[in-house]
């Protein structure tokens, strides 16, 4: 695959894979173009900030990893976490992103029953990962402005501080309900010197 094309997958193939299931879902199944329809669109976007949640403290840094679990961590992630400026290992590659939504989307399928629901409940799903990859990307590579400086220093905590904490990337939501946030220092705070009380 030419490379460029390979660095940007995702955002290439999922919005053109989710068109094709989309439409061949949908075919037969009106009733979700309406309000159904994106309630089930909302739930495939938080059903992957769970997955990011997940993936990211259970796969990626594995508690007692050993062997095949430690190598697939390794090389899903470890390589990030040595290199983080670089982009081939920012974003997720084919290899990378499609074995996991492959299975996603067959859970879904024996899970509803249902190939129009799947359809779009994967493509919320898809829509969350590529908000991930947005934002995965800009925090490692770009003076990251407004919102995005938050996300920056989350995951720059993670990264550079403490690795068992700040597992969410787009949010921080599964972070506070498994308290898996940076802990603040306990104990009294430091002395703040102002201009006044200043020592000369
Ligand atoms: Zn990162
Ligand atoms: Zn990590």
């Amino acid at each position: 695959m030419i490379p460029r094309l390979r660095l940007c997958f995702s955002f290439w193939a999922y919005p053109v894979l989710a068109a094709a299931l989309l439409y061949a879902g949908l075919a037969g199944a009106p009733e979700l173009g309406g309000l159904t329809g994106v309630a089930l669109l909302a739930s495939g976007v938080v059903s992957w900030t769970v997955i990011e949640y997940l993936l990211h403290r259970f796969v990626f840094h594995p508690e007692t990893g050993r062997g095949a679990r430690e190598r697939l961590a390794e090389r899903l992630h470890g390589v990030h976490h040595r290199v983080p400026k670089d982009p081939n290992e920012i974003l997720a590659g084919p290899e990378v992103s499609l074995p996991p939504s492959a299975v996603v989307f067959g859970l879904l399928l024996v899970g509803t029953g249902s190939l129009p629901v799947a359809a779009v409940v994967m493509t919320g799903i898809w829509g969350g990962f590529l908000c991930y990859e947005g934002v995965h990307y800009a925090v490692h590579t770009s003076h990251a402005q407004g919102l995005l400086r938050r996300h920056r220093r989350w995951h720059f905590h993670h990264h550079f501080v403490d690795a068992g904490v700040h597992y969410g990337v787009t949010s921080p939501l599964w972070d506070w309900v498994f308290a898996t946030r940076r802990k603040r220092p306990r104990g009294p705070k430091p002395q703040l010197f102002t201009r006044s009380d200043r020592p000369s």
